[in-house]
């Protein structure tokens, strides 16, 4: 028999309702029993979603953070919260830094992105005089919850070994000095879930799945020996990724059974089954957990069946990874037609999936006749739709050579042809693209997307935005300007609701953190633009000044890291189709007289693999498709970028090859320092590092910004510095952005000055 499992649900609800009952209980609309009432409510209507499973997740939901939740389970939030208030207090002061939106502040702990998702988890802190404790109450009361709803549960716990590796040292201690008592703990609380009748332990070490060096490895054998000894059969579970070289090395680790991401991981199948043990058990994490796609299921039980005939009672299926990735539920969705709904599935609809395969497995396939037809109808009607494919965006694709990615000449003889026509003053001054989104500019795009606007008076309403705009910029003497987005809701969005081959949920909401969700739209097909998507906003703009006006452009890598994309063909394919796409609106753009276009890729870096040894290969065809994007225009025109982040160290051979004459990158917060890199790298063309920390209000005063510039001209030559904030202004407002770009324009006067002076 093969057993069906899940590694966890998503949390957020199918409507949002943890997002809700957490926002109104920060503004204190509501207590926190009542956000623990909807919570329970949540988990028992999730439980009941996946009822026909034999074993159902425990402890995979949180109420902001699973890892956070690991760091309270085993005691270890930092020191600086309040020691007097209760739990819960103490839990969204680490979190989020208060609770309640009067209360008094506290350094909320690091976020950062959980391996290669764009989920965020709250960083563990370690430091030399870091103990543990067991806090397992919470863990304990949810496992008896759903016992009393008569489900049979299996608990889910992040492994200690990746919970060590995933935090940070605050001083410059070693973390896996802490492993000893982090597995005291643990051994503490196997202990206690052994009482509370629990017969198999989900424990994650995703880490599996990454380059680990000798101490890490010895860290996993070390934590595996110590939990063995409990009576507890314990499911250790990989994901995201192949296990390489930590193959053999997982498959002996005394535990009493491995899961395994068969998605990412399909190739190594085999050699699991024949390295691992023939005690334990298997699972195949068979239904991608990433995406939105139905599975193929007479595909999946072709391979799946020699597998079950040869491990027998062994063998347990379930999605390759947690369901936190993917929506919930797609029978939610009212506006998407019947041919495309009937390619998805969300988390709902692979639990289907997965209990058909197991169905299939147990009893033959007449058992689930009905439902193989189904999926095998929507399989071929999405594999041969001429929605999906556009022999003409092919052909494109197919005719790309190593001319669509170069610029006419090098970057110094553009510089000067540039420099010519645009006759820049030294440190010019520009931002980044948007401007505040006031609750005006929501309103106006609402009520057009409601028909109550009609076309025309929006298109009234964003003029006067952008005239407004380009007004605030020449009275506060910027030298390039912007139209200020006030038309796009979201720079990824914004594009793909323009181009064909997209399509868009109206309840796909994936969790971000905490609260915080996003809906991103999918890719099903080949990619194309059906007309101009930004230039007639931009040449109102340009109309409006003398001075140049940048065009504002997403870029193919960012649109695709942000988007549930194809896997019916290799992302770089997708990739390079969004590429001729942009490509095409940077020369309608050019055409029109816009001069100067910026070409985000603020997600360029999020969709490095987890393994450095693959990065290579994701930054050749990433770079490649930035390149046919922007460098189809003449040497007079310039090309901007943007990145919002600062850790270029490990990849500034790739930002050096994308060749825009200008990048602007967030720095203000790190004092220049991160320029050292473009430094030492001599990095040759022109750079904007930011001085103004966009997520912050207050406002930089002119000497700070003096100081800051003058850091980076110590690093960068001064004539190829830039002043502009670290990223877009639209979560400001106004009040705060003159001020800010005010000073910004006299540090460039002070700055100029200095200079002739000299
Ligand atoms: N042009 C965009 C803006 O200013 C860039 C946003 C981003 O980098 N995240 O809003
Ligand atoms: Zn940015």
């Amino acid at each position: 028999m093969a057993i069906t499992h899940n590694l966890g649900f998503p949390r957020i609800g199918k409507n949002r309702e943890l997002k809700f009952a957490l926002e109104s209980f920060w503004r204190q609309h509501t207590t926190s029993e009542d956000l623990q009432n909807t919570a329970q409510q949540l988990r028992k209507t999730h439980w009941q979603l996946q009822q026909q499973l034999d074993w159902l997740p425990v402890g995979d939901f949180s109420l902001y953070d699973h890892v956070l939740d690991t760091s309270a389970l085993v005691g270890n939030l930092p020191n600086r919260v309040s020691q007097d208030q209760d739990e819960l207090t103490q839990y969204f002061q680490v979190a989020r830094g208060q609770t309640h939106s009067h209360c008094q502040q506290t350094a909320a702990g690091e976020m950062t992105k959980w391996f290669d998702t764009n989920y965020h988890y709250i960083v563990p802190e370690f430091d030399a005089n870091t103990t543990f404790s067991l806090h397992a109450d919470k863990l304990i009361a949810q496992v008896e919850e759903a016992k009393a709803l008569g489900h049979n549960i299996k608990p889910v716990l992040l492994g200690p070994v990746t919970y060590l590796w995933l935090g940070k040292s605050k001083d410059s201690s070693n973390k896996l000095d802490h492993l000893d008592n982090l597995l005291a703990t643990y051994e503490r609380l196997l202990i206690s879930l052994e009482q509370a009748g629990v017969e198999w332990l989900q424990i994650d070490e995703p880490i599996l799945v990454t380059e680990l060096d000798a101490s890490w490895q010895h860290a996993l054998k070390q934590a595996y020996l110590a939990l063995n000894k409990s009576s507890i059969k314990l499911l250790l579970t990989s994901y995201f990724g192949e296990l390489k070289e930590n193959l053999h090395f997982a498959c002996e680790l005394p535990v009493a059974g491995l899961h395994i991401d068969a998605i990412n991981g399909f190739e190594e199948i085999s050699r699991v089954i024949d390295w691992l043990p023939s005690h334990k058990v298997l699972s195949l994490g068979v239904i991608n957990g990433r995406n939105i796609w139905i599975n193929d299921l007479n595909k999946t039980l072709d391979w799946l069946t020699p597998i079950q005939q040869r491990l027998q009672d062994r063998l347990w299926l379930a999605p390759s990874c947690s369901l936190l990735h993917v929506p919930v539920d797609l029978d939610s969705e009212q506006n998407l037609d019947h041919d495309i709904s009937s390619w998805l599935a969300f988390a709902v609809q692979k639990l289907d999936e997965l209990n058909i395969l197991a169905t299939a497995l147990n009893q033959g396939k007449d058992a689930v006749a009905e439902e193989l037809i189904i999926n095998e109808f929507a399989i071929k009607s999405r594999q041969q739709s001429n929605r999906v494919h556009n022999p003409l965006v092919k052909t494109r694709v197919g005719g790309i050579n190593d001319s669509f990615a170069l610029r006419n000449s090098s970057y110094p003889q553009r510089a000067a042809i540039q420099q010519q026509r645009f006759n820049l003053p030294l440190y010019p001054t520009t931002t980044i693209g948007s401007f505040p989104q006031t609750d005006e500019i929501r309103q106006a795009r609402k009520q057009y997307r409601l028909g109550k606007l009609d076309e025309g008076q929006y298109q009234q309403f964003i003029k006067q935005e952008i005239s407004h705009a380009i007004e605030q910029q020449e009275s506060i003497g910027l030298d390039v300007l912007v139209h200020g987005e006030a038309e796009r809701n979201d720079m990824v969005e914004y594009f793909g609701e323009q181009l064909d081959g997209y399509a868009f949920s109206q309840f796909g909401w994936v969790q971000s953190y905490g609260s915080r969700c996003v809906k991103p739209p999918i890719i099903f097909g080949d990619i194309s633009r059906p007309q101009a998507m930004t230039v007639e906003w931009a040449t109102y703009a340009q109309s409006l000044s003398d001075k140049p006006v940048k065009g504002m452009l997403t870029g193919p890598v960012t649109i695709l890291n942000w988007s549930f994309v194809r896997d019916d063909q290799p992302r770089s394919e997708t990739c390079l189709q969004l590429a001729l796409a942009i490509r095409d609106e940077v020369l309608d753009l050019e055409q029109a007289g816009i001069n100067i276009i910026q070409i985000d890729e603020a997600a360029l870096r999020e969709g490095l693999p987890l393994r450095q040894s693959q990065w290579q290969q994701y930054l050749d065809w990433a770079i490649k498709s930035f390149k046919i994007t922007a460098n189809g225009v003449k040497d007079q025109t310039q090309i901007h970028t943007h990145m919002c982040y600062s850790e270029f160290n490990d990849i500034i051979q790739a930002i050096a090859d994308m060749d825009a004459d200008v990048i602007t990158i967030e720095t203000s917060r790190s004092d220049m320092e991160l320029l050292d890199v473009f430094n030492e790298f001599n990095y040759p063309n022109e750079i904007g590092p930011g001085v103004y920390d966009i997520h912050s209000p207050n406002i930089p005063s002119v000497d700070e910004i003096v100081d800051l510039i003058t850091k980076a001209a110590q690093r960068i030559p001064a004539e190829r510095l830039w002043i502009n904030p670290d990223c877009g202004l639209k979560t400001r407002r106004w009040q705060e952005v003159k001020p800010a770009l005010a000073a910004m324009v006299s540090a460039s006067e002070v700055l100029r000055s200095k200079r002739e002076a000299a």
